[in-house]
């Protein structure tokens, strides 16, 4: 079916570099609490498969609480908040041995990533999130990511995994996300009410309107329901990223998601620009100060799409730190916005230097080599 913004389903799909898979508890254990190795072991096959075949992926994994639950000794998810910490605290240990193992038996590595909602709010830890991310991608090591459950709580907490794997989408520039949970996509209404409820196989565009069909809360051992997997699609839709919702016990889901067919539910995501996917973090920030550049650094930022490197600047002003929200300005125009990597002193220290007398500027090893990354780039003009 081809629909309104392009291509068909199929053919975005069969484009994909970058995917996000998130698996709730739900999936990875049985009712026990126990964890199901057959199907971590599906998901592990499957997902190194697709890395062989050059797909990038994240998995946002959830299961830490439900899975320290029973191994603490508790018979139920605790409502004591430090006790509910210590589940937490033993059982991504335990979560990420198994994985570690698995995914050993199919050649990858895997490194874990706990977050917690300042990651994604805070400008510097966004970019170095971001920067985490991207490498661990490059190195060819799959990221595993949940909540830092052990440590957050309530305000600094995203809380559930539906949205962090939206937001985790967000972070690392992903262009799918699939959610593979307990439920086979998005009906039209609750289909443990209705019998005659149907399934939405696609869902060309997004309105609040579908939170109606979204009641009820999630399993006894998750914590989404339908609607934290709304709150997901809503994010995705709108950061020009596809999602899909489909049941993690259909055999060979992602082999099939990523083949193109038909299967759950497919959000399809507004056509947004690269560049607007930056503005919201980058626009909404205090500007704490600016560099100046010169033509040719210029004309590389708005015509080549380049990062700004010290060779380029030729001046700064305002006192900024590293992570902070500055503006980049050539012959009195504000041409960019970004986040930079140094602050306002070691700037005036690398104004017009080539890149490999960074450290001899500086009188330290530098972590990066480019003032403000192309990916923390918003160009203005
Ligand atoms: N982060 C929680 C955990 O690992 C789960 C949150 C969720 O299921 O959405 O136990």
């Amino acid at each position: 079916m081809s629909s309104r913004n392009g291509a068909s389903m199929k053919e975005r799909i069969l484009g994909k570099k970058k995917i996000v898979i998130k698996v709730g508890t739900s999936s990875i254990t049985y009712d026990n609490g126990k964890l199901n190795f057959r199907f971590i072991d599906q998901l592990a096959r499957q997902i190194s498969d697709l890395m062989n075949r050059g797909i990038q992926v994240i998995l946002v994994t959830s299961g830490a609480i439900g899975v320290g639950v029973p191994i603490i000794g508790f018979k139920e998810k605790p409502s004591y908040l430090p006790y509910k910490q210590a589940a937490a605290a033993v059982g991504q240990g335990f979560l990420m041995n198994v994985y570690e193992r698995i995914f050993h038996e199919y050649g990858r590595h895997v490194g874990q990533v706990l977050l917690t909602k300042g990651d994604s709010l805070n400008p510097k830890r966004y970019m170095y999130a971001r920067g985490m991310m991207m490498a661990l991608l490059e190195l060819g090591v799959l990221p595993i990511i949940n909540e830092n459950d052990a440590v957050a709580a309530d305000e600094i907490k995203i809380g559930d995994n539906d949205t962090l794997s939206a937001t985790v989408a967000s972070i690392a520039d992903a262009d799918l996300l699939i959610i593979l949970s307990d439920v086979a996509g998005l009906y039209d209404k609750n289909p443990s009410r209705y019998a005659d409820a149907r399934l939405i196989p696609e869902v060309d565009s997004f309105s609040r309107a579908l939170f109606r069909t979204a009641e009820g809360p999630g399993t006894a051992r998750g914590t989404g329901g339908m609607y934290t997997k709304l709150l997901a699609a809503e994010i995705c839709v709108h950061s020009g990223i596809d999602m899909v919702i489909a049941r993690s016990a259909e055999p060979q889901v992602l082999y099939r998601i990523m083949d193109g067919e038909s299967v759950g539910t497919f959000f399809r995501a507004e056509d947004v620009h690269p560049q607007m996917k930056k503005r919201k973090m980058i626009i909404g920030a205090d500007i704490k100060g600016t560099i100046f550049v010169d033509q040719g650094c210029s004309d590389a930022v708005l015509h080549r799409g380049s990062s700004i490197l010290p060779v380029g600047i030729t001046g700064a002003d305002g006192d900024f730190q590293d992570g902070d929200i500055i503006s980049v300005r050539c012959g009195g125009e504000e041409i960019a916005r970004g986040i930079t990597h140094f602050s306002r002193a070691d700037v005036e220290k690398l104004c017009g230097v080539h890149t490999s007398e960074i450290p001899q500027a500086l009188g330290y090893a530098a972590p990066y080599d480019t003032v403000i990354h192309r990916d923390n780039l918003l160009v203005l003009h």
